[in-house]
């Protein structure tokens, strides 16, 4: 992935060139992480661009502000134009989207409270998070040596910046032995979850995840996806989730804004299930990609239209 083809930057209400969109070197969330932020993404509908969940996207970024004192100095709707404005300004039909909203420059005592609080949104063009052939053929894990924070730690629930010093760690080690991704522990050994995605496993065409007391954060493509699995029929059991689940499933697959939903092949190199796309996976996946992509009426109500509509649209 890379920034070429993003021109235009929201940033503290004004929409600004790339090159323009810098802050000081002596920002508060720079040294200490004190930022909270979202990643979201735009659909290429027939109806034009759509952003996938931007409601609970931005629900989320105000609770995880919340969380850490954080005030947003905008509305929601303010918001809402300014993430479909990014879209329109750089011209996309499809991008990832990440509002980020942190200290500024002012003081570097760890309380911010004299800090100016701002808030940048980023769009570009973001494929497949783990590779287009993994979204085939399926990804492969191992278990990090890091635990995943738990909540006495950091809000787990908060999409705080500085809790992803905790998954990169996790991304680099799997990197480095040469896997896609990691897959956090929690601290009492249970499954956590992907450095940035959930995790669903599926047993005898029964769907498992986990929740917020195993330190995960709550994704919306884990939400959509339980939702989309239970419309189609499928049972989706939320319990603690152990390795051992995982490795006796008969498929697996991470959720997530930017894997959508990505099969798991292997785990530190024992095969899972079939060790390609399971048959669950395939439908769920596909029916996730048909109502992000507006070819599903019943989750109209999930796209946010970047171009203001002045009828239904089109499925
Ligand atoms: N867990 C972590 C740690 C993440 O960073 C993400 C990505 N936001 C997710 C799970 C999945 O969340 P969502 O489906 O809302 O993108």
């Amino acid at each position: 992935m890379n920034f070429d083809q993003t021109k235009w930057v929201w940033m503290n209400g004004q929409v600004v060139p790339w090159a323009g969109a810098t802050i000081h070197v002596s920002a508060h969330t720079l040294h200490y992480g004190s930022g909270v932020f979202e990643g979201m993404r735009c659909y290429e509908t027939d109806a034009g661009p759509a952003v996938f969940r931007m409601h609970e996207h931005l629900e989320r970024l105000y609770s995880s502000a919340e969380m850490y004192g954080i005030r947003i100095p905008y509305s929601k709707t303010e918001l809402e134009d300014a993430v479909c404005e990014t879209v329109r300004r750089n011209e996309f039909s499809s991008c990832y989207l990440r509002p980020i909203c942190y200290h500024g420059s002012a003081s570097l005592a760890l309380h911010p409270r004299n800090c100016p609080v701002e808030l940048v949104i980023l769009a570009w063009p973001w494929g497949a998070y783990l590779g287009e052939d993994n979204v085939e053929r399926g990804v492969r894990v191992t278990v990090a040596s890091w635990t995943k924070f738990h909540s006495r730690t950091l809000p787990t629930t908060a999409k705080g910046c500085g809790g992803y010093l905790n998954s990169m760690l996790a991304a680099r080690e799997a990197a480095a032995g040469g896997y896609d991704e990691a897959l956090l522990l929690d601290e009492s050994g249970n499954i956590a979850e992907g450095s940035g995605e959930n995790l669903f496993i599926v047993r005898d065409g029964v769907l498992l995840t986990n929740d917020e007391s195993s330190s995960i954060l709550l994704g919306i493509t884990r939400d959509s996806v339980i939702e989309i699995a239970r419309d189609i029929g499928y049972e989706v059991e939320i319990g603690k989730l152990k390795l051992e689940d995982l490795l006796s499933a008969d498929e697996a697959f991470f959720t997530g804004t930017a894997v959508e939903v990505t099969p798991i092949r292997e785990l530190d190199g024992e095969l899972i299930g079939g060790a390609k796309r399971g048959t669950v996976t395939n439908r769920i996946r596909e029916a996730f990609l048909r109502a992000a992509l507006g070819r599903d009426k019943r989750y109209a109500g999930w796209l946010h239209m970047v171009e203001p509509q002045t009828a239904e649209i089109g499925m």
